[in-house]
């Protein structure tokens, strides 16, 4: 099974995907996962993204492209996956589906989780990330018990450093300009799926699994 997740930042994506993940057994493809490992281990490209990611502006599509090529062509990815951020501009959207048809697989499922703008800033600013195991918490809606640890590990939880409000606010309008278009991209190939993305977390993973299964 091959997905598609779209949304704004702070739609629930990389939650969401992280629950696909486990239903579904097949891998999240987050290119900011991708990009923010290679900042942390200080790569020629880690280095080179490092301060474009903290800004809230997007990476190249060149070297996005390059990252989702090496990654599609590894084992884990053959029985299928679910592509977290990416594509994330209309040049991305039109490179992918080449790429796709030479691997003769095809997308299953492409979905836009739905989200109040509002909502957002909130959503993203509290959001918390365990350093150990991933575990996602927000300290406005599903707190961790002890403040700064994860419930699951007691891992330190992280704050990312693009989750500040001004950086938000540029994500938001970058997403406006360069990502929004692909609804219309998806939307003319048939394609969209809308899930709204607001309410309780497990109440969302239904509708979207809901939403896959019907594919
Ligand atoms: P995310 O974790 O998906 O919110 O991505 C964090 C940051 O990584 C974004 O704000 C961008 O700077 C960069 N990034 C992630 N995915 C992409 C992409 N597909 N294209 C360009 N930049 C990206």
């Amino acid at each position: 099974m091959r997905i598609i997740l779209l949304g704004a930042p702070g739609s629930g994506k990389g939650t969401q995907a992280k629950m696909l993940v486990e239903k579904y057994q097949i891998p999240q493809i987050s290119t900011g996962d991708l990009l923010r490992a290679a900042v942390t281990a200080g790569t020629p490209l880690g280095r080179q993204a490092k301060e474009i990611i903290e800004g809230g502006n997007l990476v190249s599509d060149e070297i996005v492209l390059g990252m989702i090529r090496e990654r599609l062509n590894e084992a884990d990815a053959q029985k299928g996956f679910i592509l977290d951020g990416f594509p994330r501009t209309l040049g991305q959207a039109e490179a992918l589906d080449p790429m796709l048809s030479e691997l003769n697989w095809a997308i299953d499922s492409t979905i836009l989780l739905e989200v109040d703008p509002e909502l957002v800033v909130k959503r993203i600013t509290g959001r918390r990330t365990c350093a150990d195991c991933g575990q996602m918490y927000n300290i406005y809606f599903s707190p961790p018990a002890q403040a700064d640890k994860c419930d699951k590990c007691s891992g330190e939880l992280a704050h990312r450093a693009d989750d500040t409000e001004e950086t938000v606010r540029t994500r938001l309008s970058i997403y406006d300009e360069q990502t929004a278009p692909l609804i219309g991209y998806y939307e003319q190939q048939t394609k969209l799926k809308r899930v709204k993305a607001i309410g309780e977390i497990n109440d969302i993973f239904v509708n979207l699994c809901k939403v896959i299964d019907a594919q």
